[in-house]
């Protein structure tokens, strides 16, 4: 079946903050950014005093190069005053929370007023519109629903725009594949690992998703390439798009990449974009790669000053065949620390670690192995267990490997293979461990 080509020109009047001539963008960022800087220092302690501690005051921001007198947030801060210590509206005003992982296993949570989802939804049509979607499209929402960003950050924006969303979360991927061909979708939003998935498992019930009317992919959540993009194009016929985002922001649509593939445009009108050196933290020049630093512009429940997010980018000023004059991001393949991101749940080693010396019976040796299972992303987590404990019966190896299983799952939300291994097998260190063996590219 031929496909009709995703119509990239065609303007929409919920885009046009895209085509803003810079200098109105720029101004319509300071006045933003001076009014953010009022709000944290009246409503915010931690950044109040981070700012009454080096001497600055909100009338000090006159330019946006100023954005640098401000502090940096860090993720530790969220965590630090968990779970309500950064909200900068009263809870009468904020009509959603959301929630995900830390680093030690305590969450963080962002919260939005009514304005908030608001802006929220606009970037999520917007992002939609530059994957050339409309009110015509029937948008298959696989990103999962609930304390996690993905699944109600599509869902909004989906029905904002005007499509027909299909509200379907993640998981049963043969019910996954019915609905789409049964109900005519034309785009999908999920994990790029998750479509790979889906793709395969096509493959095993005979049927193509080239015979499909889906024709458009936005996926997110996790670092994919553009290896990862060709295999997905070629296999399903459809147009794969990236798009950013993260939940200390907003959760998804802060970028999105238009049909050019020539980076993502930053929503900079209410995120506002900085790149600075991961180590001393002075800001770089666009064009040079460094940390990713996020302040949110027009977000009133929990307003991010400066936010450091790890992520490894750099801004592209040119302009873009597309015309939107917003500034774009190179696509995001990896970060300064040493996260990872399994099926789009964000992992520390760290988490891991906690959980395993949490259950009696398991040595702290153990490592991390990652692999892509036929595109799909899979962590092993190889534990070594004592002689006594090696030496005993099955069903009591069996049940310890139950009972770690069964405590990383509950850290992070998704089941992980536990493999007890005999005692000395894991490689000892005298420098840093190497908890992580990542052999997810180890064929790309
Ligand atoms: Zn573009």
């Amino acid at each position: 079946m031929k496909k009709s080509p995703t119509k990239t020109g065609s303007f929409h009047p919920a885009a046009a903050l895209d085509y803003l001539p810079t200098e109105q963008l720029r101004a319509l960022q300071l006045g933003r950014l001076q009014h953010l800087a009022r709000r944290v220092y009246e409503r915010v302690r931690l950044t109040r005093d981070r700012m009454d501690a080096s001497g600055v005051k909100p009338e000090d921001v006159r330019s946006l190069e100023d954005i640098r007198l401000l502090p940096f947030t860090v993720k530790t801060d969220l965590r630090d005053t968990y779970p309500f210590g950064m909200f900068a509206s009263p809870m009468e005003e904020v009509v959603r929370l959301h929630s995900s992982s830390g680093t030690t296993g305590k969450p963080i949570v962002v919260a939005y007023t009514k304005q908030d989802i608001d802006v929220w939804s606009s970037v999520m049509v917007r992002s939609f519109i530059a994957c050339g979607l409309n009110e015509h499209d029937v948008i298959q929402n696989a990103y999962g629903y609930g304390l996690f960003t993905g699944g109600l950050g599509a869902h909004y924006g989906a029905e904002a725009l005007g499509a027909t969303v299909i509200p379907i979360s993640g998981g049963n991927t043969d019910r996954q594949i019915m609905v789409m061909k049964d109900f005519g979708v034309t785009a999908i939003c999920c994990t790029p690992s998750y479509f790979v998935h889906m793709i395969e498992r096509a493959g095993e019930l005979g049927v193509n998703l080239q015979d499909f009317p889906l024709r458009v992919g936005v996926f997110g959540a996790e670092p994919w390439s553009d290896g990862m993009r060709r295999h997905i194009e070629e296999e399903s016929g459809i147009k794969a798009h990236d798009i950013y985002g993260l939940s200390e922001i907003t959760g998804p649509g802060v970028g999105i990449e238009c049909a050019c593939e020539q980076g993502l445009h930053v929503f900079e009108d209410v995120f506002y974009p900085e790149i600075v050196d991961p180590d001393t933290g002075e800001p770089l020049p666009d064009g040079i790669e460094g940390e990713l630093v996020l302040t949110t512009l027009a977000k009133q429940a929990i307003p991010m000053v400066r936010y450091r997010t790890h992520d490894i980018t750099a801004i592209r000023t040119g302009p873009c065949a597309c015309g939107r004059t917003i500034r774009r991001m190179d696509r995001i393949g990896r970060r300064s620390d040493d996260m990872f991101i399994i099926r789009g749940v964000n992992v520390f080693p760290s988490q891991i670690e906690a959980a395993l010396l949490a259950v009696e019976g398991a040595l702290p040796h153990y490592q991390i192995v990652l692999s892509r299972d036929k595109g799909l992303d899979t962590m092993e987590v190889q534990v070594e267990v004592t002689p006594a404990v090696f030496s005993d019966t099955v069903g009591a190896l069996e049940s310890l490997q139950g009972r770690l299983g069964k405590s990383i799952e509950n850290v992070l939300g998704i089941h992980v293979d536990v493999r007890l291994v005999e005692p000395h097998t894991i490689e000892r260190s005298i420098g840093k461990a190497k908890r992580v063996i990542d052999r997810r590219n180890a064929n790309a």
